[in-house]
């Protein structure tokens, strides 16, 4: 449990793996109530089950985050539910590596589609409770692909994360005041990110640079540190990776 944290009403995308799934069950062993969304509802049953079963709160909605229509419901509900939104995680992401040659179209739209569109609904869907409350928190998932361009294959997943951390400075000037924003750009994690890409010799090639991932949950406790901070406090950037990763 943690005085700053507990009955805070946290929403997060992507909550059905990974990152998401770790910072919903950590937020919610520290007395978070937390709102899970992404597209595989059996994963998101689950963990909001075991999160139950501990005395924690969670609710689920399924949620495709290049629906705004979806993004708003998922907010929608931890209000109808809770009766606020405290903080919103946009965390929902697809890292489809390959080169520009490869022409994967259809990738690229899928990911401008989830890791910037699907940001700006998080946006869209919360921001007016922001307001009308005097307060809330963006917790914006970036990448350090978004401070530096991953080569070979990396560009277009490298410009929606720069997309995602140009975005949330631009929020931060626009809501700065009461409302926080955070952008956190991890390193290389063990999640099912790295098996996203369908190019055989990039899919191998982060097969090798994952082996030196660190666990997901040392992300969800960087996004607990930036929720407890007082208020008054906005914690805006967070960059953590393995020991080992230059990059
Ligand atoms: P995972 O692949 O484990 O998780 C991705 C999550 O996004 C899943 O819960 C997935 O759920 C969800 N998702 C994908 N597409 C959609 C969609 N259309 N609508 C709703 N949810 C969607 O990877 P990570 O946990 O690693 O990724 C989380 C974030 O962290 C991403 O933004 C990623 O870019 C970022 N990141 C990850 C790093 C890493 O090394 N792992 C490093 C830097 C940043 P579902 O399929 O059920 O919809």
């Amino acid at each position: 449990m943690s005085q700053a944290i507990a009955g805070k009403v946290v929403v997060i995308t992507g909550a059905s793996s990974g990152l998401g799934a770790a910072t919903a069950r950590h937020l919610g062993a520290l007395g978070a109530s937390v709102v899970l969304g992404a597209r595989r509802t059996e994963q998101l049953n689950s963990i909001a089950a075991d999160i139950t079963a501990a005395g924690g709160k969670a609710a689920v909605v399924q949620t495709d985050v290049t629906i705004a229509a979806d993004v708003q419901r998922l907010v929608d509900t931890a209000i109808a539910t809770f009766g606020k939104i405290d903080v919103l995680i946009n965390n929902a992401g697809l890292m489809a590596i390959a080169p520009l040659d490869a022409l994967k179209v259809d990738e690229w739209e899928r990911m401008i589609d989830i890791n910037i569109k699907g940001v700006l609904y998080g946006i869209a869907a919360a921001l007016p409770h922001f307001r009308a409350q005097g307060s809330g928190h963006f917790i914006n998932v970036s990448s350090v692909a978004g401070h530096k361009v991953i080569s070979p294959g990396g560009t277009v997943y490298s410009g929606t994360k720069f997309a995602v951390s140009a975005i949330s400075e631009g929020l931060r000037h626009e809501v700065g005041g009461a409302i926080r924003t955070t952008v956190i750009s991890p390193g290389a994690v063990d999640t099912e990110l790295q098996s996203g890409s369908s190019h055989a010799q990039s899919a191998a090639h982060l097969k090798e640079f994952y082996k030196i991932a660190i666990p997901a949950e040392t992300v969800a406790r960087a996004v607990a540190y930036a929720i407890e901070q007082p208020d008054g406090v906005d914690l805006n950037e967070i960059v953590l990776r393995p020991t080992l990763q230059d990059f």
